[in-house]
């Protein structure tokens, strides 16, 4: 960090006052969670409507059969419709499963694991190496799948129109244990940064070592605009087959931060040879998904406008939150250059990186004061940020009221380590 202009008076002019409002954050005894992107009982209340679908006489899927009962393994075609345009997978080749789109990318790397890949030569298990491309900073979870399964993480930058390419394709063509990447596509985890039509058609094109090369594509946000600029991403799918690579890409979405976060619907979406290839696993680890549940998303979205309609009704409630962020973390750390922070028009997440490092220094203060944030370094392989800069702001769930004091009190941390650092240096 360059802090230019201030003299070390001014500095500790600067670290006092941000002591003294520490110390009155103190007495306060607060009690806020920013940790994890959760949608607020504001935003469960907009699907309310679901508990009460699809009703005592509406168990009947648009093809006659009954969703109380076994079967339909590829879920309710007519959801399937609906999600097929906004996910860019053909309905055909589009899985509508069960509650969690990440039980889905687990089980494409157990399935991975333990038996062949189209186009693989072996089990992952059976490779001496499997390594996968991590942009950072990305989503711990993605990171936390890696770690249990044994998978190796190697980092790669986030620009701001996806991870830095050059580096993806020089890795992915020499290495063949890399066997895949993690990709946000859309207001990714946490950056907020929508890929570029050029990286798309980089990462579908690339040759890869390994024949088996895949790219978890995890769509989480694809419809989740926070401005009049909704961000269209191309079309993974069709450039992968364009470039001679159908089977390349994994799709994933879910409508957890569309209805209910707990209880809605997660997709796959593939070649029609992965979607084979998932499917003869998991059939045998269920006789079909909860079709019940499904068919109330029906009766509740009816078609892709219907959820674009429904999620213009989230911004309402998301955007004044992510506006206030702004606002406070402009008024209360604008100018100082301790950080920086992204503006993301849509998704669930700000980033605030402390520039020149403390960012867990920041995290312990504030989780002293009572202010909750995901732990510093979670965004990195390991929970190890090399620069100690990323902490992760989830706006979403916190009352507007005490958004603004937990933001502010994690502002003034920002303060009080930023000058404690550079009074150090
Ligand atoms: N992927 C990303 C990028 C996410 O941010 C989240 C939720 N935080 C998930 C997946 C989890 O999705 P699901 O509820 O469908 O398992």
């Amino acid at each position: 960090m360059t802090i230019t202009g201030p003299t070390t008076g001014d500095l500790r002019e600067q670290r006092d006052r941000a002591r003294r409002e520490y110390d009155e954050l103190l007495t306060r005894g607060l009690s806020f969670n920013l940790t994890r992107g959760k949608p607020s009982t504001a935003q469960l209340d907009l699907s309310q409507e679901l508990l009460e679908l699809p009703g005592a006489e509406g168990h009947t899927a648009a093809d006659g059969s009954d969703c109380r009962n076994y079967g339909g393994l590829h879920g309710l075609p007519e959801l399937r419709e609906i999600f097929a345009e906004l996910l860019q997978v053909p309905a055909g080749q589009l899985l509508a499963a069960g509650n969690s789109s990440l039980e889905l990318m687990h089980d494409c790397l157990v399935h991975a694991m333990l038996g062949r890949l189209p186009g693989g030569q072996a089990r992952w298990t059976d490779e001496e190496r499997v390594a996968f491309l991590c942009p950072v900073p990305g989503y711990d979870r993605h990171f936390a799948l890696c770690e249990r399964f044994g998978i190796e993480m190697i980092s790669v930058p986030m620009t701001d129109e996806g991870p830095d390419m050059d580096a993806v394709e020089r890795l992915v063509a020499e290495d063949p244990a890399i066997k895949g990447i993690w990709c946000v596509p859309k207001y990714s985890n946490p950056t907020g940064v929508s890929y570029s039509d050029r990286v798309v058609e980089r990462l579908a094109a690339m040759p890869a070592a390994a024949p088996d090369f895949r790219i978890f594509w995890d769509n989480a946000y694809a419809v989740h605009h926070l401005t009049d600029e909704e961000v269209e991403v191309a079309d993974v799918l069709a450039a992968c087959a364009e470039h001679g690579h159908p089977d390349r890409a994994f799709v994933f979405g879910s409508t957890s931060k569309i209805t209910f976060a707990g209880a809605g619907v997660g997709f796959f979406g593939s070649s029609p040879a992965n979607v084979d290839w998932l499917l003869a696993h998991s059939s045998k680890r269920s006789i079909g998904p909860d079709k019940v549940n499904q068919l109330r998303h029906v009766r509740f979205l009816r078609d892709a406008e219907g959820v674009r309609a429904h999620m213009r009704r989230q911004r309402a409630l998301l955007q004044p939150k992510f506006e206030a962020v702004q606002r406070i973390l402009d008024k209360e750390l604008g100018g100082t250059g301790l950080a920086r922070w992204t503006e993301p028009e849509g998704g669930y997440f700000i980033t605030l990186d402390i520039l020149g490092g403390g960012a867990a220094d920041v995290v312990r203060l504030a989780a002293q004061a009572g202010i909750a944030l995901t732990p510093a370094g979670a965004p990195y392989p390991y929970g190890k940020d090399p620069r100690d800069e990323t902490i992760r702001i989830a706006p979403s769930y916190p009352s507007p009221q005490d958004l603004e004091e937990a933001v502010t009190g994690l502002a003034i941390c920002a303060r009080l380590v930023g000058y404690e650092r550079a009074l150090a240096r």
